[in-house]
């Protein structure tokens, strides 16, 4: 019980406050190598007290099995990084961790094969974003891994679970919030509402369109460019009459 007892507590007082504050520094470009690195740690860590948990739980399972059950729940969808997001933020926290990875390891092998060397030395400091750039691949790592995982991992207090890490691994609790965070039967939001359909901000980098720099960025397994984020179903008439008496319908 008391492992649980930790692993809640590691997340409630670690995890998910530095998430929402390296969240916020990612968003303003405010963030820094020593951030990136160290929230990494953080992550990889939180991986081993599921870990932990999960043999409290007396089920047999392996740490790889942990970091496969987080991408399989909450990876990155698409080809960029199909050998797993955490399984990648892993990987890149051992490479620092560990001097470099030893490619003699079958996992390291694979994983270096596929995306190219990890070292210290891949990440780097440029304009408030941390980049990644080992010649092979090219990315905001910050925009890209460290916005998706501290979203998903930037819980507020009244809406933890009891057992967070039971709920992570095997509970149905959704990570996901809400993309469209307006009240589409409230007529005084109509304009916001179209202001911000109009304005869609990409899916990978969270920037608008004229921010978004992800046709520079290089994956070994796609071609990167802005995907704007999908907000559901509009109203068009119903946001277009609440806006202007004189909108007419066709
Ligand atoms: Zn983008």
């Amino acid at each position: 019980m008391k492992t649980i007892e930790l692993a809640n507590h590691f997340f409630q007082n670690l995890v998910s406050p530095y998430s929402r504050d390296i969240k916020s520094k990612i968003e303003s470009d405010n963030l820094s190598l020593i951030n990136a690195v160290s929230y990494s740690f953080v992550v990889s860590h939180f991986t081993d007290y599921l870990w932990e948990c999960e043999k409290t739980r007396s089920r047999q399972t392996q740490r790889h099995e942990i970091i496969k059950c987080l991408d399989e729940r909450f990876g990155l969808l698409g080809n960029r990084f199909k050998l797993g997001t955490f399984n990648f933020i892993n990987a890149l926290n051992n490479s620092v961790k560990h001097v470099g990875l030893d490619r003699a390891k079958r996992h390291n092998s694979n994983i270096q094969g596929h995306h190219g060397l990890l070292n210290i030395q891949v990440l780097n400091n440029k304009d408030g974003r941390i980049w990644f750039d080992n010649g092979i691949n090219r990315f905001d790592y910050g925009r890209i891994i460290l916005r998706h995982v501290s979203s998903l991992f930037s819980v507020s207090y009244e809406e933890l679970p009891e057992d967070i890490t039971m709920e992570i691994l095997h509970g149905e609790y959704n990570f996901y919030c809400d993309n469209d965070e307006f009240d589409h039967d409230n007529p005084t939001q109509a304009i916001d509402i179209l202001v911000d359909r109009l304005n869609p901000i990409c899916l990978d980098c969270g920037m608008p369109e004229d921010g978004c720099d992800c046709d520079s960025f290089i994956f070994t397994d796609d071609i990167a460019c802005f995907k704007p984020e999908d907000k559901g179903y509009m109203d068009y008439d119903k946001i277009m009459s609440a806006i202007s008496g004189a909108y007419k319908l066709d």
